[in-house]
């Protein structure tokens, strides 16, 4: 478990920050090569990432997320994941305030 060791979150947050400022820096610079490379890079890794676990949550043939719902409670499509990515992709304006942890 990642934040079961304070020490052990704190690298995880700060690999997870460094990242981000690269995307950051890919975003704002000039530098279209270096942006196209970090784009190479990075966007293979999203897409193994994200559509698998948008595959999971396609409903099923009664319209409900199979991974959401539980034997208590049906969740309709489009469940909380595919709102937020939704939202993610398409709706939320362009924003980054990326903190920095070092
Ligand atoms: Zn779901």
């Amino acid at each position: 478990m990642p934040n079961a060791d304070p020490a052990e979150f704190l690298a995880y947050r700060v690999a997870v920050y460094a990242r981000l400022h690269a995307y950051e820096t890919a975003a704002t610079t000039d530098n279209d090569a270096y942006a196209a490379q970090l784009a190479r890079t990075e966007l293979p890794r999203h897409l193994r990432h994200w559509l698998p676990r948008l595959q999971a949550h396609e409903p099923d043939k009664h319209g409900n997320c199979p991974t959401c719902s539980h034997w208590w409670r049906k969740v309709a499509a489009p469940c909380d994941l595919w709102r937020w990515f939704h939202g993610f992709l398409t709706v939320e304006p362009a924003h980054f305030d990326v903190p920095s942890i070092t």
